[in-house]
């Protein structure tokens, strides 16, 4: 699997990411994307080798893939709602300047991430219940 599927705001959830999940198989399977795609403060989670690019999506991605709140015969509605996550991935790609169904390298995406300033990343995460407690601008870094 060189290669990860991640809608646009899990490129900042996968940076915040402290351990905590839905429930044990979600929590498990995100600690793998995480190091997978590649910032070194997570290797403490295992040891799984490195995706070479990202294709950036707006839907449900490999992350959900293993999310308790998946649903629909497809697997493609989450039950706490899709309108919310999906402006959430648009917004990420428009300040990130990434294209949806893009193929980045990692490094690319990185840069995409570090164009989005602080009042950008509160309007993307400002809705979602882990910001502010897990989730903060300064530690996206
Ligand atoms: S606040 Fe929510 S949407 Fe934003 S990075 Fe954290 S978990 Fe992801």
């Amino acid at each position: 699997m060189d290669k990860i599927i991640l809608r646009g705001h899990h490129l900042l959830c996968t940076r915040l990411f402290s351990g905590n999940g839905y429930h044990q198989t979600f929590t498990e399977h995100m600690k793998e994307i995480v190091v997978r795609i590649g910032a070194d403060k997570y290797k403490k989670f295992g040891a799984f080798p490195q995706a070479k690019e990202l294709q950036i999506i707006c839907g449900t991605d490999d992350i959900c893939g293993k999310c308790p709140n998946l649903s629909g015969k497809k697997k493609k509605y989450c039950i706490l709602g899709n309108e919310d996550v999906q402006k959430k991935d648009r917004l990420t790609l428009e300040y990130a300047g990434l294209l949806e169904n893009g193929l980045y390298t990692l490094e690319e995406a990185e840069k995409g991430v570090k164009r989005i300033s602080r009042e950008q990343f509160e309007e993307i995460c400002g809705s979602c219940r882990w910001y502010g407690e897990y989730c903060r601008y300064e530690e996206l870094f």
